[in-house]
């Protein structure tokens, strides 16, 4: 029977690097002949759009309708996508899932509890790479501006963000912290040793 392929997911905050440490990590397993897929949420697919266009004010509607897009966008993305490629033994990356949302909704919507039902039924991956870099840091990373006080609105919000990141690393032991405040190539080499390990 065919081996089923490893969902490998990564988390943080913006700027902490996930994007960066997804597209070395598919580089390195393609490189060593280990079929792996990219992939990111929100998708660029229908209910992806929708999504992008209320973050970026596009259109509006209620936290909750947001929450409820992005499980919809997951739903037909690990049918259509995520799946598919796992039981084709092919490994999947993917840079963000529905940990970002419970992580990012938390700051609009108090009620954990719902946050996670309705991502309930969705796939766990293998493992969670979740990349620590405090939110100055990220900050700094994404803007070149002075600190003022739109980016300490902006921390602040962060910091909330973090500390739901923090509950979700304790409720799920596939979560993995990650030191991501080293240079781009020692995170990679971390995260490379640990993909080895699971593969
Ligand atoms: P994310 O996907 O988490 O939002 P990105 O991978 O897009 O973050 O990285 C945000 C910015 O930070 C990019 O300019 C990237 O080159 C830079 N960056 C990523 N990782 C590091 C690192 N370890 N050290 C310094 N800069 C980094």
């Amino acid at each position: 029977m065919q081996k089923r392929g490893k969902f490998i997911v990564f988390e943080g905050l913006d700027g902490s690097g996930q994007s960066t440490q997804a597209e070395i990590l598919v580089k390195f397993l393609k490189r060593r002949k280990i079929k792996t897929h990219l992939t990111k949420e929100p998708t660029n697919n229908l209910i992806g759009g929708l999504i992008r266009g209320q973050l970026q004010g596009d259109w509006e509607s209620t936290p909750e309708c947001l929450q409820l897009l992005f499980s919809a966008d997951r739903a037909h993305h690990i049918k259509k996508e995520v799946s598919p490629y796992l039981k084709k033994g092919i490994n999947v990356v993917c840079d963000r899932y529905l940990f970002s949302t419970i992580a990012f909704g938390s700051l609009e919507i108090p009620d954990w509890n719902w946050l996670k039902e309705i991502n309930k039924r969705f796939l766990l991956p293998d493992v969670v790479y979740y990349l620590k870099v405090s939110p100055r840091k990220c900050i700094k990373r994404i803007t070149e501006s002075r600190f003022s006080f739109e980016l300490f609105e902006k921390e602040k919000k962060l910091k909330i963000i973090e500390e739901s990141y923090m509950r979700l690393a304790k409720e799920y032991d596939v979560f993995q912290i990650i030191k991501g405040e080293r240079s781009i190539k020692e995170v990679a080499e971390e995260i490379k040793k640990k993909t080895l390990k699971i593969l």
